[in-house]
């Protein structure tokens, strides 16, 4: 295999370095060679490949003409209003999951978890089409994905055996909806969802929006039985917008509950309520990692696939303005990210993925304030995308 030289690459930390790959792999950061093999970097940024926790590849509307929002306030009239409009969309899920793939690529996103409704008017459809386009990205982006009952398990007649058969089909998680809030029986629905989990030995990915101490409540009931079934570090709480709301000493509680059974804990710093306390879950040991989340879909019409965005957008949120705390945002999107969902060896280190992307920035505190264009989108070594657009 050959060995791709990147010159004249700029470090974090100042260094100016050219970088080795070799199968795939990330092989030496050295002294710049006089040599003019392989690509100049012109003393660009550059940054580990960011990684997207949680989209909806089934969902967007991207490749369409602009489509003006619809939707009443709450969950289920956002559940019903995309139903609704399903009939008439003109392209298909694969069409449209591809054109979310290429925009993600095209933005040095590397790795990525969706979840794909399973329900019983789509039933494996949806899941069928995304793997198409996933099958059509291979190589240059990667493709996690989540069956989830969208409309419900308990109160969705069917949902139960199709969830099982998307696992059969090679579906990597199993998803969950709010227990309480959607199902009405947090015992019947976890019972449900971690049974198939341990049936075919596959990690659990649950959205759960109902908040306070309601919310506060199933999140530690969730953490009680993934320790119980010793599923330790394969679970994650999607949204958990339950930490942004309850008092201190429920919070302190949940957060222990969390940590001590390793349930990584997505948020999309979404616009509306408040936003989950970030950094103090890091500080009190609680895997949090980021994802887009809804991007032009029926949900928001908001949301582009830019992970640099999305680390800017918690930094903004979470009022993190040091380089530090803008750095504990960027790692959402990348580090962290990359450990939650199980994509590695990964980081800007020998032995790691061979995957990066090259920025105009001075720093990374910059990169993430400014979201310059990917000027380069490197995954496993080779060229993915250049100036925003696939190579
Ligand atoms: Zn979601």
């Amino acid at each position: 295999m050959t060995e791709p030289r990147f010159r004249n690459a700029r470090l974090t930390d100042g260094r100016t370095v050219d970088i080795v790959i070799r199968d795939g792999l990330f092989a030496g950061f050295e002294a710049p060679a006089q040599t003019h093999d392989g690509e100049d970097l012109g003393g660009k940024l550059v940054l580990p490949g960011l990684i997207d926790g949680h989209i909806h590849l089934d969902k967007t509307f991207l490749g369409l003409p602009w489509r003006p929002h619809r939707a009443g306030p709450t969950v289920p009239h956002r559940i019903a209003a995309e139903k609704d409009g399903r009939a008439d969309l003109p392209v298909s899920v694969e069409e449209r999951a591809k054109t979310f793939l290429a925009r993600e690529t095209c933005l040095g996103t590397v790795a990525l978890r969706s979840h794909v409704d399973i329900d019983p008017d789509s039933r494996l459809d949806h899941l069928h089409q995304v793997m198409a386009a996933r099958d059509a990205f291979a190589g240059i982006i990667d493709v996690q994905l989540v069956a989830f009952p969208q409309s419900g398990v308990l109160i969705a007649p069917g949902v139960a055996d199709l969830l099982d058969a998307a696992l059969s089909d090679g579906a990597e998680l199993i998803g969950g909806i709010d227990p309480v809030g959607i199902e009405s029986d947090l015992d019947g629905h976890l019972d449900l969802i971690f049974d198939l989990a341990e049936k075919h030995g596959v990690g659990i990915d649950i959205h759960l929006h109902d908040p306070g101490h309601k919310g506060a409540q199933e999140l530690r009931a969730i953490a009680d039985r993934t320790a119980a079934l010793g599923m330790q570090g394969k679970v994650t709480v999607s949204h958990a917008f339950a930490l942004a709301t309850v008092d201190d000493r429920t919070l302190d509680l949940t957060m222990t509950a969390l940590r001590d059974a390793d349930v990584a804990i997505l948020t999309s710093a979404p616009g509306t309520g408040a936003l989950i306390p970030v950094a103090a879950l890091r500080a009190a040991g609680v895997r949090v990692f980021a994802g887009s989340d809804n991007v032009r879909d029926a949900w928001s019409p908001f949301g582009n696939g830019d992970m640099l965005e999305r680390a800017m957008l918690v930094a903004y949120r979470a009022g993190l303005r040091t380089d530090d705390g803008i750095a504990l945002a960027f790692d959402l999107a990348t580090g962290a990210a990359a450990q939650a969902i199980g994509y590695g060896p990964y980081g800007l280190e020998v032995g790691a993925r061979g995957d990066f992307i090259a920025v105009d920035a001075e720093t990374l505190a910059e990169a993430v304030v400014d979201r310059p264009p990917r000027a380069l989108v490197v995954k496993g070594g080779r060229a993915v995308a250049r100036d925003g657009a696939l190579v």
